[in-house]
């Protein structure tokens, strides 16, 4: 595939992504696309109220503009795009949202954060999902 075509497929995955992340996903593709063109995402969604991008490969640079652009998703509503919280129903139902989109939820700690908290602080992040 040609940078061009694998820049149009990796945006394309927005279509998978609550509308209030699109420019934030958008602008970290073309971040991606700057530092490696021939990068494919394999996934993007969200999950426990956060952005995750899933990668074909990574290497540093872009496992940091990734995690950096999970970590603003829990400060950007995923319905509008407005400044939201990281959220939980009362059974158990993870999203961020402004005040406008809160309907049913209260601020909540991230499940993924605590889990990297107890991770080792020296760990290398995984080199892609089975690959
Ligand atoms: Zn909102």
């Amino acid at each position: 595939m040609t940078d061009a075509e694998i820049l149009e497929e990796n945006l394309s995955s927005v279509n998978g992504l609550p509308d209030g992340w699109a420019d934030l996903y958008r602008r970290l593709v073309h971040d991606v696309h700057a530092i490696d063109a021939q990068l494919r995402v394999t996934q993007a969604k969200e999950k426990f109220g956060e952005l995750r991008v899933y990668m074909e490969a990574y290497n540093k640079s872009v496992y940091t503009i990734i995690d950096e652009a999970s970590r603003q998703s829990r400060f950007l509503c995923q319905t509008c795009g407005e400044a939201g919280v990281l959220s939980r129903t009362n059974d158990g139902f993870y999203a961020t949202v402004c005040p406008k989109h809160s309907s049913g939820f209260k601020p909540a700690m991230s499940p993924m954060r605590h889990l990297r908290m107890v991770a080792p602080p020296d760990q290398e992040p995984e080199t892609g999902d089975g690959a």
